[in-house]
């Protein structure tokens, strides 16, 4: 039997593709709720295998797609049907095992790339097929999750020669250990000079995963802050590498070639970005930037210029970490873990808190700028930070630390945190959930002291003072103290003090 694959969000079915042959006027069907594409792949079938050297059966064919109840897109099936047809035609012999095809065809028989190759591989493994036909283009991708035998095609001309080694149980078999991580891909801390606390912020955030916004007048170093924080993540485990590379595969944004994707991924969308193309969709449901994210870092500049409904869309998947998109009446879900990060100027005109000139906006403006992030999603930014232009000297100075470094005390702190939350199903303190930050954010004496203090002088929520204990949590374990302390306390409320309605902008 040859088998194909459908999507249902990031889950998706086996697709069986059986072929009826008899006699009658020639002629081509499919059925088996088959979309537009699938039809159209009727004629691209018979030039291709034609093309291929191949002859059509001068017969009635008939190709069930099952099951009938699955929505079939695309043109992936085109070279499991053309298979399926030689195969019953008899120009094929019996391969013996059932065989997962994936593979679109161009009129001249040559194979064409799909997407979510590692998604079929990884589900057809799953229910025991060992035997695997994927172009060319797509065979690392489909041997870092494939057990068996990989076989890649890139022509119908070269079906018969493929088909023999697959009798013969000859093939690319799939090494399943890892290849090396490669390096870390992402621009080097060092490069940050003179901004002292922004270098420890961006610590903060590696180290417990917490949102961050960083604002302050154009050209003060914002984004080049924020590109250096993926630098500072551990690499990805097996296991959410091969989910990560499952969703870029799926929304055809792995490059060519491309097997596993190791490290952390960082998605900068520009603000005009579409709400369809932030949070997925379209009508193959395909994943969109915040699922590109999952694992890694969603980084929004200026913030404030996001189509609100992006905005308002991003409070669910920060909360839970999968998104939920409807189509047809029919709901499909994909993974959308990330770390988020805002980056945004002080006030409309940019100006307020530099020196050398002054803002123009009113208070009103200012409030309503800030507004349109919206409290919701503030809320659950647990490092607010502050930065102002740094001085040519400062850019002079001394060597500073390297990502590689930060990245080791970051990995330690992981550590720390994957162990204490062992049982939970968080792992990082970022995500403590509000009945368990008593037994996992346990305060000194002095600490306390002047966490109540702190909660006092500044009126924060008790939302706000979560967002404290954890960041405080943080800091903790980066000194790998198992009691908060009145450093790391007094460390937290400084980067919760800015954003909350009750705090004026204009003080910075
Ligand atoms: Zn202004």
């Amino acid at each position: 039997m040859i088998y194909c694959y459908a999507f249902r969000g990031f889950e998706g079915d086996l697709i069986s593709v059986e072929v009826d042959i008899r006699r009658g006027i020639p002629a081509l069907d499919v059925v088996g709720l088959p979309d537009s594409a699938v039809r159209e792949a009727r004629e691209r079938v018979r030039i291709a295998l034609k093309r291929g050297g191949f002859e059509m059966p001068l017969q009635r064919i008939l190709i069930n797609l099952s099951p009938a109840g699955v929505k079939k897109e695309g043109a992936r099936y085109d070279l499991s049907m053309a298979l399926a047809i030689l195969r019953a035609s008899g120009n094929l012999p019996d391969p013996g095992e059932p065989l997962l095809v994936l593979g679109e065809l161009q009129l001249d028989g040559k194979v064409r790339p799909v997407r979510g190759v590692i998604s079929a591989v990884s589900e057809a493994s799953r229910q025991g097929i060992r035997r695997f036909i994927v172009p060319t283009e797509n065979l690392p991708e489909a041997q870092t999750a494939a057990e068996g035998l990989v076989h890649s095609l890139d022509s119908l001309d070269r079906v018969s020669k493929v088909w023999k080694e697959l009798i013969e149980g000859r093939g690319e078999v799939c090494d399943k250990e890892r290849e090396g991580l490669g390096e870390n891909p992402y621009p080097d801390l060092a490069d940050l000079k003179g901004q002292p606390l922004c270098r420890r912020v961006l610590e903060l955030a590696a180290a417990g995963r917490h949102n961050l916004l960083l604002f302050g007048p154009p050209g003060c170093g914002k984004t080049m802050s924020a590109r250096r924080l993926p630098g500072l993540l551990p690499p990805l485990t097996k296991e959410e590498s091969l989910d990560v590379t499952r969703i870029w595969s799926q929304a055809g944004s792995l490059e060519e070639g491309t097997g596993l994707i190791n490290w952390p991924p960082f998605r900068m969308p520009h603000h005009s970005a579409s709400l369809q193309g932030m949070v997925g969709g379209s009508s193959a449901v395909i994943p969109g930037e915040i699922s590109l994210a999952h694992r890694g870092i969603l980084f929004l500049d200026e913030t404030p210029e996001f189509h609100t409904p992006i905005l308002q869309g991003l409070r669910e998947p920060v909360e839970n970490g999968t998104v939920r998109i409807t189509r047809a009446g029919k709901s499909y879900w994909f993974p959308a873990d990330f770390q988020l990060v805002m980056a945004a100027n002080p006030c409309p005109c940019g100006n307020l808190g530099r020196e050398s000139s002054s803002c123009i906006c009113t208070t009103k403006e200012i409030e309503r700028y800030w507004r349109r992030i919206g409290g919701a999603l503030m809320d659950r930014i647990d490092l607010r930070l502050p930065l102002k232009p740094v001085g040519g000297e400062a850019l002079l100075g001394r060597e500073e630390e390297s990502s590689r470094l930060v990245r080791e005390r970051v990995t330690c702190a992981w550590e720390i945190q994957r162990r204490r939350h062992e049982k939970e199903s968080f792992i990082w303190n970022s995500r403590i959930s509000v009945n368990r930050l008593n037994d996992y954010c346990q305060l000194d004496g002095r600490g306390k002291a002047t966490f109540l203090r702190g909660m006092k002088k500044l009126s924060l929520s008790s939302r706000a003072s979560h967002s404290v204990l954890r960041v405080a949590r943080t800091a903790a374990d980066l000194d790998l103290c198992e009691k908060i302390g009145e450093e790391h306390i007094l460390e937290a409320l400084q980067y919760r003090r800015y954003g909350d309605r009750d705090i004026f902008w204009g003080k910075l």
